[in-house]
């Protein structure tokens, strides 16, 4: 696979990538649909990086606009997500290889989380990118757990790389009845957030090559807004630049 092309780097929002942005060296930037895309030179790469905004709209709109005007050879998607599956600790990485909108209805005249117009209820990411991302993943947690500031807050001393379904929807999940609903409605899925699917459903239109991580920020359920707001503030920008750097060494 060639990907020596533009990679392109999006989050939702400026603390989950707030590292990258500081350390890059920026060459252009461009105005688009009211988000500021910015080219620059990451650990020598040609990478262009936005921040999508939150939710499937924004997230759509913002990849519609990378692949319309930046010649990208794959995207990059990454930030925090709540853990669905018993399985996960906050601190974990999870790397999406299979996305599905858990909040699409279209029943009784389609399928439930059946997009309407497509043959699945799931969208797939890029299945070298999910390798690349796993393998980058496992090496930068070695660097993670040794940051010793950061396992004051969180025990990240124990946190692991999973691949698997993530679920995204419109709704912040803080609640344990909305997050065993989303295990009993999607069994074995392993993470839920805003944007994941709404990304890989605009890259399958246009056949452009996806990617996802995401770091668990928090459990989906009570103490979602707490853990989010505290590991989004202190943890989640050294995770996505460290799996950033390994991840353009590998791709
Ligand atoms: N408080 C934030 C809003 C955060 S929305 C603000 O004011 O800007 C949560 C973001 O993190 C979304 O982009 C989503 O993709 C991800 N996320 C993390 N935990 C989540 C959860 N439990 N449910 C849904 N999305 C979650």
């Amino acid at each position: 696979m060639n990907l020596r092309k533009r990679v392109a780097i999006v989050a939702a929002l400026e603390d989950e990538i707030a590292q990258i942005l500081s350390n890059m060296t920026v060459t252009d930037s461009k105005l688009l649909a009211g988000r500021q895309f910015w080219l620059a030179l990451h650990h020598g790469r040609e990478v262009v990086v936005v921040l999508s905004g939150i939710g499937k709209v924004a997230a759509a709109i913002t990849t519609a606009c990378l692949i319309e005007n930046f010649e990208v050879s794959h995207i990059v998607y990454t930030g925090v997500a709540g853990a669905v599956s018993e399985a996960l600790n906050i601190g974990d990485i999870v790397v999406g290889t299979r996305f599905i909108q858990h909040d699409m209805d279209a029943s009784p005249l389609f399928e439930r989380f059946v997009v309407p117009g497509y043959s699945n209820h799931y969208f797939d990411s890029e299945p070298q990118i999910a390798v690349n991302l796993k393998e980058a993943s496992e090496r930068a947690l070695m660097d993670l757990v040794n940051l010793v500031r950061l396992e004051g807050l969180f025990n990240l001393r124990s946190a692991q790389v999973h691949s698997g379904t993530v679920l995204s929807g419109d709704q912040f999940i803080s609640s344990s009845s909305d997050r065993d609903r989303l295990r009993l409605e999607h069994p074995g899925a392993l993470a839920v957030e805003m944007e994941g699917a709404a990304v890989a459903q605009v890259c399958s239109d246009y056949g452009t090559k996806f990617g996802m991580f995401r770091t668990i920020s928090d459990s989906a359920a009570e103490q979602a807004e707490k853990d989010f707001s505290l590991f989004l503030g202190s943890v989640a920008s050294h995770y996505s630049a460290m799996i950033i750097k390994e991840y353009l060494k590998l791709c």
